[in-house]
């Protein structure tokens, strides 16, 4: 009985040893990325089905609901349309920066920088995939190859196989598409597996073709039980990856929209279903963020910290989004205004903070031609403060700038005419 303290004195420093160790690879571990885009899933149906593997994977990091469409009635609100969320995802910007209104994907406005260029900018290195049952995601919103997109490669891609109407015939069912995802999603968990490219975009298909054919219904779901085991080959291939390498895998699950309340066959429109998404994500710690109902525009400047991604500071001066890991200062940044007046409101993410937060205002925006915009101090408040109250001179554009220790959040002022 005696030695029994003992013996758990040498089993909890045991523990602690084996701990700091984990502790120790964590931190010297690569860190790599895979996300993927499951097409036009609301977040109640995802909530409702509770899918296995995107519930084990919830199980490891988190479950949010999550939005799409930008600020309702605002200059940001962006179509609830597939294109349009996925180059939202891509550049962490809303429709009124990336200029991508609809599939027809006429005029990407590249200045406003992918994460593809983003990850080849800052480490030439790094190995990029993407997986995909859509070409142009890769040839228009990416824009590979393209010197305006910045003559971004892709080191690992399988996509374009809806051109091939002799193995997949375009039939109305649809079915075609989901041997496509069916091969995509080989394909990523064999490469992913083999190769450990360091980001990965799959994109599968075949749910919103349910959703669009048969609305909310059996087949609509059926669908995304068969895009859940799809996951579940790439979350394997993740795991067994992690286990053998000293990697350090984020995995982010998204949709690109939701579906209209009345039938669930349509999409488009600023409805709370249509803008209602959802995020799935194996991040164990992540920060406030992730509960405030978080945007698309969240997984951009989320990926960029995972993979420690410096964004060009112009670039960064202009994302919409927030990431919902690591530390994190603001978020919620809105602008109201008031008898010629403007208040700034925000949320603090950490609430006792003595930390200053600067504002600055440009009235140009020549940023989206590939321009520079002189930005002026307006004045600093501590961020806990929560509020700034300025005043602009008559102009009809301003662009505000709120400057942290660690982050930029930006919200405009466009006048109506
Ligand atoms: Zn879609």
């Amino acid at each position: 009985m005696k030695k029994q303290p003992l013996l758990i004195g040498i089993v909890a420093m045991a523990l602690l040893l084996v701990s700091c160790q984990s502790d120790k690879n964590k931190k010297n571990a690569t860190p790599k990325v895979v996300f993927i885009i499951v097409d036009g899933i609301a977040g109640d149906v995802i909530q409702k089905l509770n899918p296995p593997v995107l519930g084990e994977i919830s199980k490891a990091g988190g479950f949010t609901l999550a939005h799409v469409g930008g600020g309702k009635d605002s200059y940001s609100q962006t179509p609830t349309i597939s294109a349009v969320g996925y180059n939202s995802l891509l550049t962490g910007t809303w429709v009124n920066k990336h200029n991508v209104w609809d599939n027809d994907i006429a005029a990407p406005n590249y200045y406003y920088w992918n994460l593809f260029r983003i990850a080849k900018q800052s480490n030439s290195a790094l190995k990029t995939a993407v997986f995909s049952t859509w070409e142009d995601n890769r040839t228009k919103l990416i824009g590979e190859g393209l010197s305006q997109a910045g003559n971004v490669s892709v080191d690992f891609k399988f996509d374009g196989l809806e051109h091939d109407t002799v193995k997949y015939p375009h039939t109305t069912t649809k079915v075609f598409i989901q041997r496509i995802d069916e091969a995509v999603s080989d394909e990523a968990a064999k490469v992913i597996s083999a190769e450990g490219p360091d980001l990965s975009w799959v994109y599968l298909q075949f749910t919103d073709e349910m959703g669009h054919k048969f609305g909310d219904s059996q087949q609509f779901h059926d669908a995304i039980v068969s895009a859940d085991k799809q996951i579940g080959k790439i979350w394997d291939a993740i795991k067994r990856r992690q286990s053998e390498n000293n990697e350090d895998w984020l995995i982010v699950i998204t949709t690109d929209h939701g579906r209209d309340a009345e039938t669930g066959h349509n999409h488009g429109g600023q409805s709370d279903r249509e803008r209602s998404t959802w995020i799935v994500t194996n991040a164990p710690q992540r920060n406030a963020r992730f509960d405030q109902n978080p945007g698309i525009v969240d997984i951009f400047p989320t990926i960029c910290y995972h993979l420690g991604l410096q964004i060009p500071e112009d670039v960064s001066r202009e994302v919409d989004g927030v990431s919902f890991i690591g530390p994190i200062d603001v978020s919620e940044l809105r602008a109201q205004k008031d008898n010629g007046k403007v208040v700034l409101t925000w949320t603090a993410i950490e609430k006792g903070s003595s930390e200053k937060a600067e504002i600055y205002v440009a009235e140009t925006n020549n940023f989206k031609e590939g321009g520079k915009d002189e930005y002026k101090k307006m004045g600093e408040v501590a961020v806990s403060q929560e509020n700034f109250e300025l005043t602009l001179d008559g102009g009809n554009f301003h662009k505000i700038l709120l400057k942290t220790p660690r982050q930029y959040a930006n919200v405009w002022i466009v006048n109506e005419q």
